[in-house]
């Protein structure tokens, strides 16, 4: 209840416009003990201002980086783990959704039962892929499998139609790597070898383990190495995930006729129909060379192969709910050689997970019920509102781009979608079967109820009022296709939202990260949709090449950054969230000055800091975080956004208002001149 009250209150703080806000006395908002003040701010601001806090929370063993994100997430779980413990611990009728709530979670959390039941929950699934024999056979079990969420070679899901963004179509796109990304399986440094030959050891392990060595009679490193290959072959045929961020590469409708020619072996005209979309006519093909290439790796790979392929993925997908022989082997390559964790989260952390992800709006309608109060949405809208001004007061002075190109960038900025704390509309989760059977089981009956979810979109109208995110969700999002912001009520608590606060803080914290979320619509690839979420251009050709220009400043500087030692940011790989995060700053740091020139900041000096000062501390904390050495190679693969220190050291160097508030000078480690920083939006 209490929380109830100061999300209230906080909100009122924030809705700066309000004349009669309660007379309260505002603290700075900056947190003292989060400083490092041995370290001086004009050489490296994040040490100074999130040294204390990293001192404050070192790494435990469960985690490979832990930040601001990870501690309020750490809360949440605890605040989900109430509610579901509760439910658990009461009499639900047969079939409800308490009851489904907590089937899922007691079975998760039986680790006897567990250990009993050893391999067998999987036995019947691997019994079937044994059997197979006939190309036919090898054709409807992919079926089968995609249709639970178990995804080789290729996966599929909806999404709108980048060129009719109003409808819904089917789309199918490259993977099938179970490590993850395909540099692993194509680089060839010492790491990413160790961590093949552990990937291999994995498998080899796992297929002893779940009995399907013994089944099909066959040594387990054998059927490994027929799953390395056929992976390998897929990482070649794969696109990088620079190539991956450009929406037009990514987007080619074609017909099922077009696609059958395309990859013939995939059986594609069967395929629709048995998956549960008959209907399909016209799809989009991501990938188009990559369908091509799977499609002869799967004509050509031994039914054998193929099949230790299905049943990698089978076995993969099921071993975080499994004995804890399979949960161990797991972790130890994607939570240890991957990422450097050196401890397992505990048995309940992963069950409230994997109930949050099973039945995610149900229980985030619980969430909100208790930790969210309706009226909070509403005031957040407004704050939203005060963002995008100061965002639109950003395009009118921009010196690079035409009136005509300014008046539609405005006109798709106002036509934002904004969705704030949780959906208007939940949910249906009644056809979602949950037994009393096995763990693994029921996970794999939400995969099957999430794939039917999803493939009843396809081919009609896109429903704007679905939410991506859970409201539980300590996170935010942009969406191009419907040209919407998301704030889920997790993330509107401190230090992104501090009720005590003056506002200076909150601009630095919340304030960028509505900046943030509306840049996306207008970074590299976000401006490349119209303000109705179709992918058409709608700037000219010399405002087009100003942008690229200016973005190109800002990719180089983060490809110069060493993360790691021989290890450089990829900058062309981080540039959105790049320029979001550059975006957010400039836009916010507008609108916390409008709101001083109103009078509804303190102008003085708070703890010894000026508005602009606890507004870059108050940015910096939101990326305080310790990491670790292997995560930061794997985040540096894989994570679009840059290094919580590089969010900090990296972006902040290109604000000028940033070097004016610090006194920061030529020569200074973060000094950047003038003509070097990146100004975009
Ligand atoms: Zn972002």
């Amino acid at each position: 209840m209490k929380k109830t009250m100061m999300l209230i209150s906080l909100a009122i703080g924030l809705l700066a416009a309000c004349k009669q806000a309660p007379k309260t006395v505002l603290t700075s908002g900056i947190d003292l003990s989060n400083l490092d003040t041995t370290a001086n701010p004009v050489n490296d601001f994040y040490q100074y201002a999130d040294g204390g806090w990293m001192k404050k929370h070192p790494l435990t063993a469960e985690y490979a980086r832990y930040g601001t994100f990870d501690q309020l997430g750490e809360d949440n779980q605890a605040k989900l783990n109430d509610l579901i413990t509760e439910l658990a611990a009461k009499q639900n009728p047969a079939g409800s959704i308490p009851d489904k709530i907590a089937t899922l979670y007691k079975l998760g959390m039986d680790s006897l039962k567990l250990q009993q039941q050893g391999a067998a929950p999987i036995r019947s699934w691997l019994e079937e892929i044994a059997k197979l024999k006939s190309n036919k056979d090898l054709q409807n079990e992919l079926v089968t499998l995609q249709k639970n969420g178990v995804m080789p070679f290729f996966s599929l899901y909806a999404e709108a139609d980048n060129s009719n963004s109003k409808m819904t179509i089917a789309s199918i796109n490259q993977g099938g790597l179970g490590i993850g990304d395909r540099d692993y399986y194509l680089e060839n440094d010492s790491h990413t070898k160790d961590i093949r030959a552990k990937y291999v050891d994995f498998m080899t392990h796992l297929f002893t383990l779940s009995g399907y060595a013994d089944l099909v009679k066959q040594p387990a490193g054998k059927l490994a190495n027929d799953v390395m290959k056929i992976e390998t072959d897929l990482a070649k045929a794969s696109w990088d995930r620079v190539v991956l961020r450009d929406p037009h590469k990514n987007f080619n409708k074609m017909e099922v006729k077009k696609l059958v020619a395309l990859a013939p072996d995939f059986d594609f005209q069967n395929y629709f129909k048995a998956i549960g979309i008959p209907q399909v006519k016209m799809l989009n093909v991501g990938q188009p060379t990559f369908f091509k290439s799977a499609d002869a790796i799967f004509k050509s790979a031994s039914p054998e192969a193929i099949k230790a392929y299905y049943a990698w993925n089978l076995i993969n997908n099921a071993a975080p709910y499994l004995s804890d022989d399979f949960g161990k082997a797991n972790f130890d390559f994607y939570g240890k050689t991957l990422s450097g964790r050196q401890q397992m989260r505990p048995r309940w952390k992963r069950v409230i997970s994997s109930v949050d992800g099973a039945l995610g709006e149900a229980v985030g309608q619980m969430y909100v019920a208790k930790y969210f109060p309706p009226a909070a949405k509403q005031r957040m809208i407004q704050l939203v509102k005060n963002l995008q001004a100061a965002f639109a007061q950003r395009i009118q002075t921009a010196v690079w781009m035409t009136q005509a190109t300014k008046d539609t960038a405005i006109d798709k900025l106002h036509a934002i979608h904004i969705k704030i704390g949780y959906p208007d509309k939940w949910r249906d989760y009644s056809k979602l079967q949950i037994l009393n059977d096995s763990y693994f089981a029921d996970v794999m009956r939400s995969q099957l109820f999430e794939m039917n979810y999803m493939l009843n979109k396809v081919d009609k109208p896109t429903d704007v009022n679905e939410w991506l995110m859970t409201p539980q969700t300590v996170n935010a999002y942009y969406q191009p296709t419907t040209n919407e912001i998301c704030f889920p009520a997790a993330i509107l608590q401190p230090p992104f939202f501090n009720q005590q606060a003056d506002d200076a803080a909150n601009y630095g914290a919340i304030g960028v990260v509505i900046g943030h979320e509306m840049t996306h619509g207008f970074d590299d690839q976000g401006r490349q949709y119209d303000k109705n979420g179709n992918l058409k251009d709608w700037w000219t050709a010399q405002d087009a090449k100003n942008f690229t220009e200016r973005a190109t400043v800002l990719s180089n500087w983060f490809s110069s950054i060493l993360v790691a030692p021989n290890t450089h940011g990829n900058g062309a790989f981080t540039l959105g969230e790049n320029l979001a995060d550059n975006g957010g700053l400039h836009i916010s740091f507008l609108a916390m000055q409008n709101a001083l020139k109103k009078g509804l900041i303190n102008p003085n000096k708070m703890d010894g800091f000026t508005p602009e000062q606890r507004f870059f501390l108050a940015f910096a904390t939101v990326w305080a975080g310790n990491i670790r050495d292997q995560e930061i190679l794997r985040r540096t693969k894989e994570d679009p956004h840059s290094l919580g220190k590089w969010r900090v050291d990296g972006a902040l160097p290109n604000i000028e208002a940033f070097l004016k508030a610090f006194n920061i000078k030529a020569g200074d480690k973060m000094y950047l001149p003038a003509d070097k920083q990146a100004i975009i939006w």
